[in-house]
């Protein structure tokens, strides 16, 4: 045990031996001791600070001396915070307990002010760094409701440019329906070669308007991610067969050949876009036949691979064209790119089509490449996957030439546009069909309580009462099952599943496509009449069904139903005609083949003027072909009593209709 020398030495180093400012009070509160850290924080020397008021060296000596008082009631105080008076007003965290002599009685207390003004710096740095944070939050959010308002602002901008192209394109291919329809009108008609030159020049620039304001509103759909997939049922190959079809005038007119590819490995009904599908394609084919002046181009479908719930299949349209450099092959799939600056005005086009393309393929996760050598050739190729399936294809895309023959489909037009009006009028009239129109859907409504039709053709955006109102009402109230098709001038942005929910068998997209729409309309109107091959047919139950072989439709168009210019046609036809049957039967039975051939040559042309079914008028063909042989068969021998008897039947009904159509000159 230390002696009381090393005691007090032992004490003294255990007071200095401390950081903080530690001093010993007596029970008056007086200053009795402290260690250099006291003096170096307070700035008053030891001498000086011995013997003073403990509470003066605080900045509130109140509460100083409350905590003074506590030690003594209490023995001790724990943690009482406190400001030293220094200069730099040192915060500090006062802890104290008293001390006794050995008979009990107190004699002062030890005060320790621990300095925590580390700590506040951390403590305020740290509720800094919080307000700091919150700030910064503050700011964050108010910049996302910035940038989500901003976003609402564009998306609402984009909406409306895609409403506005939309209203657009629809405004503008309604007229430009009327300017290509009524040009295709026209250039059926008899005209020189400059006036057809003219008319060609503002069909063909119609054409390319309109295939602009279809790709323009197509980026803007893919702008604004609204480019949406059917997943239908179609068959393949049908649908692949109409599109190279579409482009046979044009490869004959260029002198290209046209090779089509075909998988029969492909399963017949598959599930996807066909409307799509038949989009990429065209644009292919079209870059291939526009930038091809000699060659072939190939289109080919090949079945990549099939398991049990899909196929893969590999479309690639190949052409022998002018091909594209190779540092211009990364480009051309960008909007508005060309391979060079001279191909818009050499070949047209504005470098959207490619960009579109990829736009249709990638999205059905397709995929789309390109081959090409100069002045060799390129191959477009593109691999979508499509779904197989049970079910038959819903709605078939078929071509069919118009033919003779099948007449008397009445149609009820139900349009708001004059001018389209017209054109339909026309473009039904040249198929031979009866047609009516009602400018909108409640006078449609109205025909058709007290009329029977075949087919509607249904425009959608109407006054009064819209295309899908009507089609609803003559489906669900007047419970009909006539076929309605729909008219539609924006295929793309057009609701066709709205179509179909109410009830409507298909769709046409105007400018409508005179071929198309002929074998749409052949396609759901089921008449037999002579849709039955009358070859097939047994020319007694022809007379026990009292068809009529003969249809006035053409000779009364063609005469512009004047009576007397009729009159004159027919009486010809009854005149030449019975002695036509008996040169051809005579020779027939001499086997003088010259005059068979001759007698039946001169026969023809009055089948189709007549309106007698053209299965006649191959029958006939056929045999001049034999009687050009020179060769027996017994088959002639019934093709020639055939044709006797329609030729007697028609001049029956047409001593009938001429008869008719003199009454009723007289009468008026
Ligand atoms: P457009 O044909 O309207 O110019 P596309 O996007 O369809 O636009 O094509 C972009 C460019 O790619 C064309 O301008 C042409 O330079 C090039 N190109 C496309 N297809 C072919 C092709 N079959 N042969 C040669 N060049 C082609």
């Amino acid at each position: 045990m230390p002696n009381s020398r090393h005691q007090s030495e032992y004490a003294r180093s255990l007071i200095e031996a401390s950081l903080d400012p530690l001093v010993t009070i007596s029970t008056e509160g007086k200053i009795m001791d402290m260690n250099e850290a006291t003096v170096t924080i307070t700035g008053v020397k030891r001498v000086d600070l011995i013997g003073t008021n403990f509470f003066e060296y605080f900045t509130e000596p109140q509460k100083a001396r409350e905590v003074y008082e506590d030690i003594f009631a209490k023995g001790f105080v724990k943690d009482y915070p406190l400001t030293i008076r220094d200069h730099k007003l040192t915060d500090v965290l006062f802890n104290g307990s008293i001390y006794k002599d050995d008979q009990g009685n107190v004699l002062g207390a030890v005060v320790v002010a621990r300095d925590i003004t580390d700590l506040k710096r951390i403590e305020k740095e740290f509720i800094e760094a919080k307000v700091f944070a919150e700030l910064a939050t503050a700011i964050a959010e108010e910049a996302q409701s910035k940038a989500e308002t901003a976003t609402v602002i564009a998306e609402d901008a984009v909406k409306a440019k895609q409403q506005f192209l939309s209203n657009m394109s629809h405004e503008i291919r309604t007229p430009m329906n009327a300017i290509i329809g009524f040009t295709k009108v026209v250039l059926k008609t008899e005209l020189n070669a400059k006036q057809k030159e003219y008319l060609t020049a503002i069909k063909m620039s119609g054409d390319a308007l309109i295939v602009l304001i279809n790709d323009i509103l197509d980026l803007a759909k893919v702008d604004s991610g609204k480019m949406t997939f059917e997943q239908t049922p179609f068959k393949m190959a049908s649908s692949i067969s109409a599109m190279v079809h579409l482009f046979e005038t044009k490869i004959q007119e260029k002198n290209l050949q046209l090779v089509k590819e075909y998988d029969n490995q492909i399963p017949e009904v598959l599930v996807g876009d066909p409307v799509r599908l038949h989009q990429i394609i065209l644009n292919l084919v079209s870059n291939a036949v526009k930038f091809t002046t000699k060659g072939k181009i190939t289109v080919s479908v090949k079945l990549l691979t099939e398991d049990e719930e899909k196929v893969k299949i590999e479309f690639a349209v190949k052409d022998t064209g002018i091909g594209i450099p190779e540092n211009k092959i990364d480009t051309i799939f960008e909007n508005f790119q060309q391979a060079s600056s001279g191909t818009s005005r050499l070949y047209g086009g504005t470098g959207l089509g490619l960009a579109i393309v990829k736009q249709l393929v990638e999205p059905q996760g397709g995929h789309i490449s390109v081959t090409s050598k100069v002045d060799e050739g390129s191959t477009f190729s593109f691999i979508l996957s499509f779904q197989k399936t049970k079910a038959s294809a819903e709605a078939e895309i078929l071509l069919a030439e118009p033919e003779i023959g099948v007449k008397n489909i009445r149609v009820l037009v139900v349009e708001d546009m004059a001018l389209n009006q017209l054109l339909m009028k026309t473009l039904l009239d040249d198929f031979g069909f009866e047609r009516d129109i009602a400018g909108n859907g409640k006078i449609a409504i109205e025909k058709l309580k007290t009329q029977s039709y075949d087919i509607i053709l249904m425009d959608l955006q109407m006054p009064e009462m819209n295309g899908f109102e009507a089609t609803e009402y003559i489906r669900n109230t007047l419970q009909l099952t006539i076929p309605i098709i729909a008219l539609t001038a924006d295929v793309t942005t057009v609701d066709l599943a709205k179509c179909k929910a109410v009830g409507m068998n298909d769709y046409i997209a105007k400018p409508v496509d005179e071929r198309l729409l002929y074998s749409k309309i052949m396609g759901v109107v089921k008449k037999p009449a002579f849709a039955i091959p009358v070859t097939e047919m047994k020319l007694s139950e022809l007379y026990q069904k009292k068809i009529k072989c003969t249809d006035l439709d053409y000779l009364t168009r063609r005469t512009k139903a004047n009576p007397a210019l009729m009159m004159e046609m027919i009486s010809i036809y009854l005149e030449q005609t019975p002695a036509l049957i008996s040169n051809m039967k005579q020779s027939w039975a001499d086997k003088n083949w010259d005059a068979l051939q001759s007698a039946v040559h001169k026969m023809i042309p009055s089948f189709s003027i007549m309106g007698i079914h053209n299965n006649f008028e191959k029958m006939a063909i056929h045999v001049k072909d034999y009687a050009a042989s020179q060769q027996q068969s017994s088959e002639i021998n019934t093709l020639i009593l055939q044709l006797e008897e329609v030729c007697n039947q028609a001049c029956t009904e047409l001593t009938e209709a001429f008869n008719h159509i003199k009454e009723k000159a007289n009468e008026n």
